[in-house]
Formats: C-alpha cells, sequence, structure tokens
C-alpha cells in the first residue's frame, strides 16, 4: 500500500490493440498466431478452454483449489523470492508464476508472455527503471464489450537492512488471490470481459496501476468497474470493501455479498474526509482507476503489526482466514458481473 503519485509511460504495440479488439469483440485468438518480436518473453502455451456442458461452481472449484492456492501463496512470498521488488530476480519468478497461472486458467494474452512493461523514474532519483505488469482476459459472453478490471499488485519492498521482506499479506495475498479467482471461474460465462491485472511497481506509487490507465490495453471507458485486492490474507474475520461512498449504487451489491460472505464483509473505509489514514481511497492501485473516473471496490483488511515489515509471513497467514477472504471476493465478481449496470458506463 503506498499513496505517492509519479507519471509513467507504457508502449503497448498496435498488435495488442488488434488482439484486444478481437477479444472486446468476442473472437478470442489463441496465442499462436501471435508473433513474438525477438527479445521478448516466450509465450506461455494456453489451455484450450473447454465448453462447459454443465456449469461448474465456482466457489466449490475455489474450495477444492485452497491446498494448490496457499501452495502458492507460500512459494510466491518465500525468501527465494527476496520480496519481489520491482526489477529483481525474484519479480521475474513471481509474474513467470502468475503467468502461467493464467495460462493455465485459460485466458488469452494481450502481450507475448502476458507481459506490459513500463518506464517510471522514482522520486528523487534520476534512473529509469522497468516495471511490468501481468495482464489476461477473459471474454465475456452478455456484454463482452463492457469490462471489470479484477487486479492486485505482486511487487512488494525486496530487502532492506539485510532483511527480506516477503509481503505474505502485502500483496503476495492478492497476486495469488486473482489467479485462484480465475481458475475458480474455468467454463464459467460471465456476461462481462473480465481482464486479470498483477500490477508491478505499487510499493513505487502506484506505478503499475498508472501504467495501465495511461496506456490501457483496453478502452478506458469499456471499464465499468475495477475490483482491487491489496492485503486479503489477515483477515481476523473482518474484511473491508472500499467504494460505496464514491458509487452509491455499488452498496446494495455489496451488502447483498456481504449477507452471503464467509467472513464478515464491512463496508468503508472510503469517505472523504475521513480522518488522516481512515480514508483509504488513495491507498492502492484502485486510486489510479479512481482518479481516471472508474467506479472501484477495493477488499483489505486493517493494518496489522507485520504490515510492511520482516514479519509479514506465510506462517503467519491462517489459511481458513484467506479462502473466506478469497470466497468474499469470487463472491463480488460474480455479483458484479450479474448486477452491472445500473452504474454502467
Ligand atoms: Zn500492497
Amino acid at each position: 500500500m503506498q499513496t505517492r503519485h509519479a507519471s509513467a509511460r507504457a508502449h503497448p504495440d498496435p498488435a495488442s490493440a488488434a488482439l484486444l479488439r478481437a477479444v472486446l469483440l468476442g473472437g478470442a485468438l489463441s496465442l499462436a498466431s501471435w508473433a513474438c518480436a525477438p527479445g521478448q518473453a516466450a509465450p506461455v502455451q494456453v489451455a484450450p478452454v473447454q465448453a462447459a456442458r454443465s456449469q461448474p461452481d465456482p466457489l466449490a472449484a475455489l474450495a477444492a483449489d485452497s491446498a494448490f492456492v496457499l501452495e502458492d501463496l507460500r512459494w510466491l512470498s518465500s525468501d527465494e523470492l527476496q520480496g519481489r521488488a520491482v526489477g529483481s530476480e525474484g519479480s521475474r519468478l513471481a509474474r513467470t508464476r502468475l503467468a502461467q497461472r493464467f495460462a493455465d486458467a485459460g485466458l488469452e494474452a494481450l502481450a507475448p508472455g502476458y507481459e506490459h512493461a513500463f518506464r517510471f523514474t522514482r522520486r528523487n532519483e534520476a534512473e529509469e527503471r522497468t516495471g511490468v505488469n501481468v495482464v489476461a482476459v477473459r471474454p465475456g459472453t452478455g456484454r463482452p464489450g463492457r469490462v471489470i478490471v479484477v487486479s492486485g499488485h505482486y511487487d512488494h519492498v525486496g530487502v532492506r537492512d539485510g532483511e527480506v521482506y516477503n509481503g505474505a499479506d502485502d500483496n503476495a495475498s492478492g497476486a495469488v488471490g486473482i489467479t485462484a479467482l480465475a481458475r475458480a471461474l474455468r467454463g464459467v460465462p460471465l456476461r462481462h470481459t473480465v481482464v486479470f491485472a498483477a500490477f508491478d511497481a505499487e510499493e513505487s506509487g502506484l506505478r503499475g496501476a498508472r501504467a495501465y490507465v495511461a496506456e490501457p490495453p483496453v478502452p478506458l471507458d469499456s471499464v465499468d468497474v475495477n475490483l482491487n485486492l491489496d492485503m486479503v490474507a489477515r483477515t481476523a474475520g473482518v474484511l473491508w470493501a472500499g467504494g460505496a461512498s464514491h458509487t452509491p449504487t455499488l452498496r446494495p451489491i455489496l451488502e447483498d455479498v456481504a449477507s452471503r460472505s464467509p467472513v464478515e464483509l464491512r463496508l468503508g473505509h472510503d469517505r472523504p474526509g475521513a480522518p488522516e489514514g481512515d480514508d483509504w481511497t488513495g491507498q492502492s492501485d484502485h486510486r489510479a482507476f479512481h482518479e481516471a473516473g472508474i467506479p472501484f471496490i477495493y477488499l483489505g483488511v486493517e493494518d496489522h503489526p507485520d504490515y510492511h515489515h520482516p514479519t509479514d509471513d506465510f506462517e503467519r497467514v491462517v489459511p481458513a482466514e484467506f479462502m473466506d477472504a478469497l470466497r468474499a471476493a469470487l463472491l463480488t465478481l460474480l455479483a458484479l458481473d450479474q448486477a452491472l449496470p445500473p452504474s454502467g458506463r
């Protein structure tokens, strides 16, 4: 979580836009038709999407997948990835795994390897850095031209004073969480096109999300809402949903989810003018969408003593709390898909 600003420019090429238009117009192209430029990441093999004979139950699929999801959380927040600082080897390992998970879920890539690189410069630094967002698309069936962006940043702060900051809650939980949602939805037709985005460089000032909004691989005016997951593991029984104060038509959708959620879902932390630190509207990647006038729902937990400490480790995650939070996130995505519009743009 961070609050600083910066300008970032991504450089999607024309072919991405062409592929995107095809996806949005419901014509998902297979990855094989994508020619790789020299030096770009090798394309990931995409599993063919099987036509669903009987509609699978995504909530049951998520529950059945819990051991796999937890192993991904353990690995993404392991010392091996050295805190996933932007530009690091750990960051590269993390996004390769996330891209493979998107491929395993049958999602389409808009760029080779699902990777969208962008350049940025940190405040008070001269050196230009490269971040890489991992972005995948799932075409909709009912309203394919309308888009829900499901996001969670995968970077963390790396190593400080010789200590690895593994960021299990912040935000290995959200990055792994969105891949778990994608997998649970395999074979489930949704009305909306869903873009899954694992943003990079959130800890450097929401840079990946700002790069996405500055050079959107999907037209921004086709996006109905951003559902952002940042710190969704350490709930202690309460998960917050922010955004309804800015978009009141989201409130009944969230209240309905809260009535069915296995974890207590509280609406709030989004009131402008609230006491310092109480309004989370600007505290994670959803801010970039909010500033572009796009409604958002932010799912996250209260700060805990391990937040941005080297003790934010997998061992401190209660597996049932994390899986319950993901179930609430999946219920939210399904409810949005069913309920939109009324606030559709
Ligand atoms: Zn975070």
